[in-house]
């Protein structure tokens, strides 16, 4: 049997939605047609309203019927088809005369009896029918929307609108710009104001050329654009468009926003380089810094910076002495170089990491494939629930929050695989990396630069100096307190070696199981 396919639409629609609601019903139309079995001549797509007489293509379409051409009408639905008496008429009078054998719709049921034609002429006169078929065009709206996976917006910085191919693609420059945004700002040490000036620096601006706000900054490093979902009508969706941030490095950014979401105090005298740095041994306050100006007699005006207690605490008077700023200097400097790692030392380490390295790649492979299965399944949960919202089962706030949900678990599976699959086993460079590092401290310390200086004593001792009766060091016990969450970093395992050294024999201070082997991807 040969059919010919019409697709009427109706007018009023805005554009792109109608070109989305012909893409769909092309679709489903030609699917259905196949699982019927029948053989498209032509498809018609008529944008004018099925209300409105005289419509040309409706009146072509019927032409060659009548001619023979085809025996059969496929449409997506009565009203799709006719929805004037007159049309109705005619499509009817076709069955009756037998020029058109069979008339087809995926939403409705007919056949060429008495019965069917019945049905079909109160379909076609109904504007209820139309009511009721609106649900299920929402419904196939929605699906294709999600199928096709479009954001409809205006790309966010790092990504250009392709006026031509209508997507969205990576802005290379600014792409690589957003990424070193926030790698900088997981770190904890930057404010939303800094990371501000950091776009600024990097010749990042608004649309219309204005300086990035503190505002604008914290939606930067919200935004889930950048991970390949995107939001639309309050919902979370996946894109089309390529991820520029890692799901790992995103959420860790979240962790940030949310741990420092109080608003910017700004200080009140020019910020020293160490505060911030370390706690007062006492009473457990900060250590901040002050100007000092001393005149002498003979007229001579010195400036110093010294550094001291805040001595806010209410339950303990605190009477720790201030530290002049180049004694702080000196002996911040001593302590990092305390931990700098001895070149036979980085050897040794060197030789153990290559070995641990092979072991590693076997179990990664299982655990890839052990995630992959784990997507599978969630895009099956996101079907029946998309199922079960279309349906009316679930109602719409749950559906969303699930939603975002199984998105996000799979935004993190996908990163897991990939970094499992293409960095698992690239650990032994940042390690190596980390080894150089190690071995450069003592440059560190030696140089002028305080604010590299902060940032070198900052990760190897995290929040764990204290300043008492003079001196810096660093506090007894390393032990979570309060139940804080203390996370051992190869610093802190170094920082044990060399304290163990000369109780123990070099040999057992290199073993890994020690603590200095880097922290895997998995686990
Ligand atoms: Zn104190």
């Amino acid at each position: 049997m040969i059919i010919l396919a019409k697709v009427v639409l109706r007018k009023g629609y805005l554009s792109d939605k109608q070109v989305l609601s012909i893409d769909a019903q092309l679709t489903e139309l030609r699917a259905f047609a196949r699982e019927q079995g029948l053989q498209i001549v032509e498809e018609f797509v008529e944008k004018q309203s099925a209300k409105s007489l005289g419509r040309p293509i409706f009146g072509e379409m019927l032409e060659r019927i009548e001619s023979g051409e085809a025996q059969g009408i496929v449409s997506w639905a009565p009203d799709r088809l006719a929805r004037n008496s007159v049309d109705g008429g005619r499509v009817i009078y076709l069955l009756d005369t037998g020029k058109l054998a069979s008339l087809k719709f995926p939403t409705f049921w007919c056949d060429n009896t008495s019965q069917g034609k019945f049905m079909l002429s109160m379909a076609f006169g109904q504007s209820k029918y139309y009511v009721d078929s609106l649900s299920e065009n929402t419904k196939r709206g929605l699906r294709q929307k999600v199928r096709m996976g479009h954001c409809p917006s205006l790309a966010p910085v790092g990504y250009i609108n392709d006026v031509r191919t209508k997507t969205i693609t990576v802005d290379k420059k600014r792409s690589k710009i957003i990424k070193q945004v926030f790698q900088e700002y997981v770190k904890g040490n930057m404010r939303l104001e800094d990371v501000a000036d950091f776009l600024a620096h990097s010749g990042v601006t608004t649309r219309t050329g204005k300086r990035i706000s503190k505002t604008k900054a914290s939606f930067i490093l919200s935004n889930p654009f950048y991970i390949g979902l995107f939001k639309y009508g309050g919902e979370l969706h996946e894109g089309k468009h390529e991820p520029i941030i890692a799901k790992k490095l995103f959420d860790e950014a979240q962790a940030v926003l949310k741990r420092r979401g109080q608003p910017d105090r700004k200080p009140k005298n020019e910020p020293q380089p160490y505060c911030g740095l370390i706690s007062c041994a006492s009473c457990g306050m900060m250590i901040t810094a002050e100007n000092k100006t001393k005149r002498q007699k003979n007229g001579n005006v010195h400036h110093y910076v010294y550094y001291r207690c805040t001595k806010k605490s209410k339950t303990q008077r605190c009477t720790e002495m201030s530290l002049r700023s180049e004694e702080m200097d000196r002996q911040v400097s001593s302590l990092i170089k305390s931990v700098s790692l001895p070149t036979d030392w980085a050897e040794e380490l060197n030789r153990v990491a290559i070995v641990e390295h092979k072991t590693s790649a076997h179990s990664a492979t299982r655990l890839v494939k052990e995630k992959e299965e784990n997507i599978q399944t969630i895009a099956i949960k996101l079907e029946r629930l998309l199922n079960g919202y279309l349906d009316q089962v679930i109602d719409e706030q749950d559906y969303r929050t699930q939603k975002a949900k199984l998105l996000s678990e799979k935004k993190s599976l996908e990163g897991e695989i990939t970094s499992l699959s293409h960095h698992a086993n690239d650990w032994l460079a940042p390690f190596e990396d980390w080894l150089k590092d190690a071995m450069d401290l003592d440059k560190i310390a030696s140089d002028s630069n305080l604010f590299a200086k902060k940032v070198t004593a900052k990760e190897i001792f995290g929040s764990h100096l204290r300043l008492g009766g003079k001196v810096v060091a660093v506090a007894a016990g390393d032990a979570p307190q309060n139940g804080s969450v203390y996370a051992p970093t190869q610093w802190a395992a170094l920082r044990a070696a060399h304290s163990s050294v000369g109780f123990e024999p070099t040999s057992s201070i290199l073993v890994p199981g020690a603590g200095i082997e880097p922290a895997r991807h998995f686990e």
